[in-house]
């Protein structure tokens, strides 16, 4: 498959410890879409987005972002520059949840006037408008998480990255994140790749999911293509776990807005 990618990967491997633990033969990220990256514990998924965040050195094979090949510590920087990480757990600094959006666009040396305006926007669209005066290490998790993925958005990254960011939340939490995130998504037009170990959260958020497993990349494509034509049985088992939701979307009733 072709598509316009901000992102291409080719026979690009990545080590842990000395250890191959990553093989990906092929991935490309389209522009201004939602990717899901899907897989269960020790798949691959967080040295994938590490190295996408230019947080850790592949060892074979090309990372291309935008047309240029990453390789080596001084292209890793550049993509640190374009790319923002959030991790499963928030860590956030022991401060406002005003300082902690804030404390990304000061280390750009952005001018209050343009910092206050994204505060206020971004805490708008997570829905924490009413948490900026708040202490952030005495949130709740849903809000913590919200706080992070502001910080994230604050900074206009041109590829937000999120580490598993449903899988320390409740239930409930998790529901009203991935709804708000689809919209959010959906009408910033933000390139974002993020990792999950449940196929459901890639169904409702996600254009296209790439599926690890054991290190490997085995399948990606768009969402509709990887329910309705799974390669091999470790894919299909998965598709079969997420059936309902499966079958939701294949009936077109998309929980994603368009536009
Ligand atoms: P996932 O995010 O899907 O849970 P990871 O990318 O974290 O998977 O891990 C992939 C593999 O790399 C796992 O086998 C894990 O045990 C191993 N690994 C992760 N971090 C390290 C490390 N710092 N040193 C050695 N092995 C690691």
């Amino acid at each position: 498959m072709t598509i316009p990618a901000i992102f291409k990967l080719k026979n690009m491997t990545a080590s842990q410890g000395g250890i191959q633990v990553l093989n990906v033969p092929s991935l490309d990220i389209e522009s201004g879409k939602v990717t899901a990256v899907v897989g269960p514990n020790g798949s691959g998924k967080t040295t994938l987005l590490l190295c996408l965040a230019g947080l850790m050195e592949i060892t074979r094979g090309s990372l291309l972002f935008n047309g240029v090949n990453i390789s080596g510590t001084s292209k890793q920087a550049t993509l640190r520059q374009h790319t923002t990480l959030v991790f499963h757990e928030p860590l956030l600094f022991n401060t406002t949840v005003q300082g902690n959006i804030e404390a990304g666009l000061q280390l750009r040396g952005l001018p209050k006037s343009e910092r206050l305006q994204r505060i206020s926007n971004t805490a708008r669209l997570l829905g924490i408008s009413h948490l900026l005066n708040r202490s952030a290490i005495k949130l709740s998790g849903g809000e913590s998480q919200r706080t992070s993925i502001a910080r994230a958005i604050a900074m206009q990254p041109d590829v937000l990255l999120l580490d598993e960011p449903f899988s320390a939340l409740d239930a409930p939490s998790k529901t009203m994140l991935l709804n708000d995130l689809g919209h959010i998504l959906a009408k910033t037009n933000t390139t974002a790749i993020f990792s999950t170990h449940d196929l459901t959260d890639a169904i409702y958020l996600a254009d296209y999911i790439a599926v690890l497993n054991g290190g490997t990349l085995v399948q990606w494509g768009p969402t509709q293509e990887i329910l309705q034509n799974p390669k091999d049985t470790f894919v299909s088992a998965l598709v079969e776990s997420a059936k309902t939701t499966a079958e939701l979307v294949l009936k077109n009733t998309r929980f994603r807005e368009d536009g």
